[in-house]
């Protein structure tokens, strides 16, 4: 099958309830544990790179290999992703690579690091989904800053800094008409989440409530939403790792959110968490060992066992041949005669 967009298969994951994990991949490894676990639980996906994935592997390899991917699995969608994007070059150079979808972070300034201000977003973002739509490309925008820092990528604090505030939500969608929003509702990158088991005082999840009765056809995207669970933590600490204790994003909070809009997650520690864990097992048991395939086959392993769980717990499962691809000039077409328009006013016709 060839790359499909991310809308398309958002769009179907609305119509099923589901919602569908975004993972991260910066080497062959993990784009084979994410197909094997689509392959082996039927699941759509979606796969995704930041910017320093598309450096650390050069973009070129880490093409070719979601290319490669895609023909060895052709019963499987599958939507390429920016993660997020800091300006429209980089948007603008993924597009152009063959991504299929994009993430313009306009929250935070092009270094990264800095928020930027309400203007300042729309107007970056309204640009880049001028050039993405045009070519069928998906576009998933930020508004709100997410906590915490994920490969050199954030504002650092408290997930609880700059929550999203419903009515800023929906100006945004209406003005850039993005097709889905990353909303900030509490969480944070990285292995290091929260202090505690999170609740309600700490999720936003009336937050999130609100602003889908408001965006319905806008889908929302969970980031910074790995689950860090303590077997995949103990694992790490017991060969000689040493992670402090941490919690992350209960699954039950994840699929309440998808009951309420939530399409995408994105999830990446977790697969950190296991890779590495399986890794440091072998080498501590066997140190005699020094063939990389010895560890790399389970690291593998370990990680497709958590997409897996990931994809059963999202609802994706089951879903990978429920639809036919729509061609990326059918989806440029769709969003040209403004039958894939998202904007609220729309919306609510
Ligand atoms: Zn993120």
């Amino acid at each position: 099958m060839p790359l499909v967009s991310m809308r398309q298969l958002l769009d179907e994951a609305a119509k099923g309830g589901y919602g569908v994990g975004a993972f991260n991949v910066n080497d062959m490894e993990q784009i084979q544990a994410i197909m094997m676990a689509a392959k082996e639980t039927k699941s759509p996906v979606i796969v995704q790179a930041s910017r320093g994935a598309r450096q650390f592997a050069e973009d070129l390899y880490l093409f070719r290999l979601i290319e490669a991917a895609a023909e060895l699995n052709p019963e499987i969608p599958i939507a390429m992703h920016q993660d997020h994007g800091n300006s429209f070059e980089t948007c603008k150079s993924a597009i152009e690579l063959g991504f299929t979808s994009v993430m313009m972070d306009g929250s935070l300034k092009s270094d990264g690091k800095t928020p930027s201000t309400f203007e300042e977003n729309v107007e970056v973002t309204r640009k880049v989904v001028d050039f993405a739509h045009e070519r069928g490309v998906t576009v998933e925008g930020e508004i709100g800053v997410l906590g915490g820092v994920e490969d050199g990528h954030g504002a650092g604090g408290s997930g609880l800094d700059h929550i999203t505030d419903p009515d800023q939500a929906v100006e945004f969608a209406e003005r850039t008409g993005v097709d889905a929003l990353a909303i900030a509702i509490g969480t944070s990158h990285g292995a290091y989440k929260f202090t505690k088991k999170p609740d309600g005082s700490v999720l936003k999840m009336d937050i999130l409530i609100a602003i889908h009765k408001r965006l319905p056809k806008t889908h929302l995207v969970m980031h910074g939403s790995s689950s860090v669970p303590k077997d995949l933590q103990d694992i790490v600490n017991k060969y000689g790792g040493k992670l402090k204790e941490t919690w992350g994003v209960p699954v039950e909070e994840i699929q309440l959110g998808i009951r309420n809009g939530v399409r995408k997650i994105n999830v990446d520690t977790d697969n950190r968490l296991a890779i590495t864990g399986a890794i440091r097992k072998v080498l501590w048991e066997t140190p005699e060992k020094f063939d990389p395939r010895d560890y790399l086959k389970p690291a593998r392993e370990a990680m497709k066992a958590v997409v897996a769980l990931r994809m059963t717990q999202f609802g994706q499962a089951g879903h990978a041949g429920d639809y036919k691809p729509v061609s990326i000039e059918e989806i440029a077409k769709g969003y040209k005669d403004g039958s894939l328009s998202t904007r609220p006013l729309v919306a609510s016709k």
